[in-house]
């Protein structure tokens, strides 16, 4: 038996995605016993996230600055938005710089089972950037399940009025795939064959 400590530590890393009782208490060991090479340094990264984390204003992406890193990148294609439902859908597609302008994260998707409906999401933060201008194409980068497919219609209804080229990732994308599980060929091939919104 570990001390009480110890047992604290390995149960929140056992409630890690990815991790349960097993790994964790393989990584807790693992930083026992590597204090100066493993535990110090996570706990410095951890320390300084946790002091900067930020959610960022424009685009919704969780980042240590608000605006986020993307959103203050002058290199990305500020005519192009991407609509994402999670965070981790946008950093799927940055992974690999597969998308070269920026983001919009809706913050989920409408789900009349779960009673999520337009005003929960971040959809008229979306529609005032739109409307700000400066923007020639939005990609409805929707998860390919039912909800993210109705969420994809309601916005691209809402878009309507803009001037505004308004594309659907194509659904090359396995039904009820979420973008974060996908590799990076998959997206890539996804976003390229990108079409219009009927
Ligand atoms: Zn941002």
């Amino acid at each position: 038996m570990a001390s009480p400590e110890i047992e604290a530590l390995t149960t929140v890393l056992s409630r890690l995605p990815g991790f349960g009782p097993r790994s964790a208490r393989r990584a807790v060991l693992h930083l026992l016993k590597r204090r100066e090479t493993a535990m110090a340094p996570l706990l410095t990264a951890l320390t300084r996230v946790n002091e900067r984390l930020a959610t960022c204003s424009t685009c919704g992406n969780v980042d240590t600055s608000d605006p986020c890193a993307i959103c203050a990148d002058p290199r990305r294609d500020a005519r192009s938005l991407c609509v994402v439902e999670e965070v981790g859908d946008l950093w799927a597609l940055d992974r690999s710089r597969l998308f070269p302008g920026r983001f919009h994260v809706l913050g989920g998707r409408l789900s009349a089972l779960e009673g999520v409906r337009p005003e929960d999401l971040a959809i008229d933060s979306l529609l005032r950037r739109v409307a700000g201008g400066g923007i020639d194409e939005v990609v409805l980068a929707m998860n390919a399940t039912l909800e993210g497919q109705t969420t994809a219609h309601y916005i691209a209804e809402r878009i309507e009025g803009y001037p505004v080229r308004v594309t659907q990732l194509a659904h090359g994308l396995p039904v009820g795939g979420e973008l974060d599980y996908l590799d990076e060929g998959t997206l890539a091939q996804a976003l390229r064959a990108r079409r219009p919104v009927a």
